[in-house]
């Protein structure tokens, strides 16, 4: 007879799945229970990908972390023993006038937001400093999302505030930023293996392929590679799916989950390697430049290598750049690393080697963006949940995986505990 007293199905190992899948196998409640993690691709950490290039980790998807804002992955790098070092580019290199007193109009027009609340960033900021200077300023900032309708006065506020580029133009100007040495899929990596230590089974190569309605309740149905389908219908169903992904799934998403609605944004990031830190002699080592050209952002690692990092309008312009040949996009990136820093295209080297990665939904977010969201969404039966860094306060961030994933396996064990509490009170009583 098998000892097994309950089953839990996850789906997704990236950091809100294996974050779920082991606070579970921590808790006495889930001693004898199967937990078991179902992941599309052949490895875990979704959207933290790092890969190693030139003897170098590059972080393809999330790169750093703050020790004030992300205390829970901080406190995890710390307890796992990961190695980290200093992010720097919180150093900013001033190419655009406005710059230079962007800090100081933005501390003006904050006690403003207030009653803004119902208008976008960039109403708000034309209503204060015309059209044109409006546009400086988001410019200036780096971040093309701060220009879209939904992001109203005070989610800017935010994303300034709680991004290493920008935060030099808020009060947060001092915070700490890292990244790991290994690159953000160490993280995952050692989560992963803490959890198989544990017990957890993870299955690579499934995909859910639906969430299906059966009698009174919902089954997953997962597919292999060759098409193998099987059907999870036992136990906890939990997907830890982002929002765009839930809305391929399921025609209703969000409607039939939660009132709250969902938006997202592309991000595109390019690495060159060159023969010569060519950069070291222009004072910029550890510095980032925010461009008013589709590079918006761009960094000089030491002496390793040089990157860009693009969301939006921009990533999609690099994705399509990219489309239409090699060749093309680098003379593309060497024309407008030029452009960004004043010199001729012919000054500025041609990379030896380089590569880059398009997210068509590399940041998800709530659009309402409240510290109300629950961290897990149910169906009306209760049958399946779903967790996502979206549906937190830190969405689009390491951090609001951690916090769904351990809410949500935390209200499951609460849940359990309070089912078995009954159950014995029932048997006693008889
Ligand atoms: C370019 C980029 C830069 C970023 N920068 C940072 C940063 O600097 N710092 C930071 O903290 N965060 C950053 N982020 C955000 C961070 O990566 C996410 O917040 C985090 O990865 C969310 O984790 P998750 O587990 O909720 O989702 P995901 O990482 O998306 O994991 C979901 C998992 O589910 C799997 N999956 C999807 N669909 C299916 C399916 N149908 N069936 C089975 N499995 C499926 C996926 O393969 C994946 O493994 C960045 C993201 C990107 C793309």
């Amino acid at each position: 007879m098998s000892n097994i007293e309950h089953s839990v199905s996850i789906v997704g190992a990236g950091i809100s799945g294996i974050i779920c899948a082991l606070t579970l196998a921590r808790s006495q409640t889930c001693k004898n229970w199967s937990i078991n993690v179902y992941e599309q691709k052949s490895r875990v950490g979704g959207r933290a990908h790092t890969t190693f290039i030139n003897d170098q980790f590059l972080d393809l998807g999330a790169g750093r972390f703050c020790s004030q804002i992300h205390v829970n992955v901080y406190e995890l790098v710390k307890t796992l023993n990961l190695e980290y070092e200093t992010f720097p580019f919180t150093q900013l290199k001033a190419s655009q006038p406005i710059q230079k007193e962007l800090k100081q109009l933005l501390d003006n027009l904050k006690p403003l937001i207030k009653e803004h609340r119902n208008e976008s960033f960039s109403h708000f900021l034309s209503t204060y400093l015309g059209k044109n200077k409006a546009l400086d300023v988001i410019m200036a900032l780096g971040y093309d999302s701060l220009s879209l309708p939904i992001i109203s006065p005070s989610i800017a506020y935010d994303i300034i505030e709680k991004h290493p580029e920008t935060q030099g133009f808020s009060e947060n100007i001092g915070y700490q930023w890292y990244n790991l040495k290994e690159g953000f899929s160490a993280l995952t990596q050692a989560l992963y293996e803490q959890a198989l230590l544990l017990g957890v089974n993870f299955h690579f190569n499934q995909e859910l392929v639906a969430i299906e309605h059966s009698f009174d309740s919902h089954n997953l149905i997962l597919e292999d590679h060759k098409g193998l389908r099987q059907t999870l219908s036992e136990g906890y169903k939990i997907v830890t799916l982002p929002p765009s992904r839930m809305q391929q799934l399921d025609s209703e998403f969000p409607t039939r989950w939660t009132d709250y609605s969902y938006g997202s944004s592309p991000l595109f990031k390019g690495f060159f390697f060159y023969s010569e830190p060519w950069w070291q002699e222009l004072g910029l080592t550890d510095h980032v430049v925010i461009t008013r050209n589709p590079i918006r952002k761009l960094y000089f690692k030491d002496s390793k290598y040089v990157f860009f990092y693009t969301d939006g309008e921009n990533a999609l312009y690099w994705q399509d750049m990219f489309s239409q040949g090699e060749q093309h996009y680098l003379q593309a990136v060497r024309n407008f690393i030029a452009d960004a820093l004043n010199q001729s295209p012919e000054s500025i080297p041609v990379a030896h080697s380089h590569t880059h990665k398009f997210w068509i939904h590399g940041v998800e977010f709530s659009k309402e963006c409240c510290p109300e969201h629950p961290f897990y969404l149910t169906l009306g039966d209760d049958s399946v949940i779903s967790l996502s860094d979206a549906y937190t306060h830190h969405c689009g961030w390491m951090e609001g995986g951690i916090l769904a994933g351990r809410h949500t396996a935390q209200a499951i064990i609460a849940k359990q505990s309070t089912q078995h509490h009954t159950h014995e009170k029932e048997v006693a009583y008889i």
